[in-house]
C-alpha cells in the first residue's frame, strides 16, 4: 500500500499594512536623507522670470518624456498602456529623447511612460540629462529599479519617483499584481542606502483609504524619502472600469479628508501648499497644462498629458491661444473632473506670481514646511 503524504498548505504571508511593520522590514540601514537641492527652486524661478521678460505668455516648466509606452504591469487605472496599444512595441531613440527635451527647454524633465526602466537607453539618457544639468524625475513602478540603479550614479539632479498607491494590500490591488509593493519598497531601501534622492507618487482613486495612506506616508517619511507627490486620478476614457475614477466633487471630499491639516502636518509633501489647498476645494484655478508638454512615440500630445486629440512634432503648437480657447475647465467636458498636477499645480505657481500673499504662502511652505514647488 502506498501512503501519500500531502504537504501542509503554505501559510499566506501576512500583508504589510502598518508603518511599524514596513519600517521593520525596509528602514534603510544608513538613514541618508539627501536634501532637495535649493538650486531646483532658484533655477525654476529664474527661468520663469526670464521667459516672462522675453514676453512669453505660455511656456513649459516640466518636459514630460515618455520614451516608451510598454509596461511590465497592467494597472487598472492606466490609460497609457491602452491608448498606445498599437505602438507598444516602439520606442524613442536616445537622440529623439534629447531633441524633445531641448525643443521644450524646460529645466525639469519628468520621465514616465510606460515603464521607463524597461527603456534600454535609460542609463545613457539619465547620464546625459544630468550632465546638461536638467532636474530629472524618473517615475517607476520599481520592479526593475534595483537592476537599473547599478548603471546610474546618484546625483543631485536625479530623483527616482516610486509609484506607491498605498500599503501592500492596497497597492498590489491597484497595480493588479501581488508582490509588487515589496519589490518597490526593497528598491527604495537600496536607493536610499546608496544616496539617491527618492520620492513617492500616489494617485487617488475611488476607494483610496485615508488610514492606509497615512501608514504609507508615515513609512516613506521615516525611511527618508525626499517627499510625497499626490495627484487625483484622471478618468481616462480608454480605461474599461470608469468606476475607479472620482468625479471632481468626490475628489475634493476625499482630499479634504486625507489632507486634514492635523493629520498630515508631519508629512513632507512635494506638492506646494497652494495645490494641496486646491485639492481640498479651497481654491479655484483654470488649467495651465501647456506648462507640462508630453512627448511620446507619436509626438507631442495635444493638448496635454491626459488628453491627446492629436499629436504634433512642433512643441510650439501647444502654446497657442487658439488651442487653449478649446480646452480647460468649462470648455471641454473631458476637463470637468480633472485636477491633475500637470494642469493645476503649475496654475498655482503662475497664480502666486500675480499674488504676493500666495507667493508668501508658497515660500513659507518651501522654507518652513519643506514642501516642494510642484510635483513633476
Ligand atoms: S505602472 Fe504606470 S505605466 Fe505601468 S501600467 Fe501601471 S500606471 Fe501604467
Ligand atoms: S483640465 Fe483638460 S486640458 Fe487641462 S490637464 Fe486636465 S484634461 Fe488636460
Amino acid at each position: 500500500m502506498t501512503i501519500t503524504v500531502r504537504p501542509a498548505p503554505a501559510k499566506p504571508t501576512p500583508k504589510v499594512n502598518t508603518a511599524e511593520e514596513a519600517l521593520r522590514l525596509f528602514r534603510p540601514a544608513r538613514p541618508v536623507r539627501p536634501k532637495r537641492p535649493a538650486e531646483l527652486g532658484t533655477r525654476l524661478f529664474a527661468y520663469i522670470i526670464t521667459q516672462r521678460l522675453k514676453g512669453r505668455r505660455r511656456f513649459p516648466l516640466v518636459t514630460m518624456l515618455e520614451p516608451l509606452e510598454a509596461c511590465n504591469l497592467t494597472c487598472e487605472g492606466c490609460g497609457r498602456i491602452r491608448e498606445y496599444e498599437p505602438v507598444l512595441h516602439r520606442m524613442l531613440s536616445l537622440e529623439e529623447c534629447l531633441q524633445a527635451v531641448e525643443a521644450s527647454g524646460a529645466p525639469i524633465v519628468s520621465i514616465a511612460g510606460g515603464e521607463p526602466t524597461m527603456y534600454p537607453h535609460l542609463p545613457e539618457l539619465l547620464g546625459e540629462l544630468v550632465r546638461r544639468k536638467y532636474f530629472v524625475f524618473c517615475c517607476t513602478n520599481g520592479l526593475l529599479l534595483e537592476k537599473v540603479m547599478q548603471k546610474v550614479p546618484p546625483s543631485k539632479y536625479l530623483c527616482w519617483v516610486l509609484h506607491l498607491d498605498g500599503m501592500e494590500e492596497q497597492h498590489d490591488r491597484s497595480v493588479a499584481r501581488r508582490g509588487v509593493w515589496r519589490i518597490a519598497m526593497r528598491a527604495a531601501k537600496t536607493a536610499l542606502e546608496r544616496g539617491y534622492r527618492v520620492c513617492s507618487n500616489t494617485t487617488l482613486f475611488k476607494g483610496s483609504n485615508a488610514e492606509d495612506l497615512y501608514e504609507l506616508f508615515e513609512t516613506v517619511t521615516q525611511m527618508g524619502f525626499e517627499g510625497i507627490m499626490l495627484s487625483a486620478g484622471y478618468d481616462f476614457q480608454m480605461v474599461p472600469n470608469q468606476e475607479v475614477f472620482l468625479k471632481r466633487q468626490e475628489s475634493i471630499e476625499v482630499f479634504k479628508r486625507i489632507l486634514a491639516p492635523d493629520k498630515v502636518r508631519r508629512f513632507r509633501f512635494y506638492n506646494n501648499p497652494l495645490y494641496l489647498s486646491f485639492l481640498r476645494g479651497e481654491r479655484w484655478y483654470q488649467c495651465t497644462a501647456w506648462s507640462n508638454p508630453t512627448y511620446t512615440i507619436l509626438g507631442w500630445r495635444k493638448p496635454c498629458y491626459p488628453l491627446a486629440d492629436s499629436h504634433t512634432q512642433d512643441v510650439n503648437e501647444l502654446f497657442s491661444d487658439a488651442l487653449w480657447e478649446k480646452y480647460g475647465v468649462g470648455k471641454d467636458p473631458r476637463c470637468a473632473n480633472c485636477m491633475m498636477h500637470c494642469g493645476f499645480e503649475s496654475a498655482t505657481i503662475f497664480g502666486a506670481l500675480r499674488n504676493p500673499r500666495d507667493m508668501a504662502a508658497m515660500l513659507y511652505g518651501m522654507l518652513v514646511n519643506r514642501s516642494g514647488i510642484g510635483a513633476s
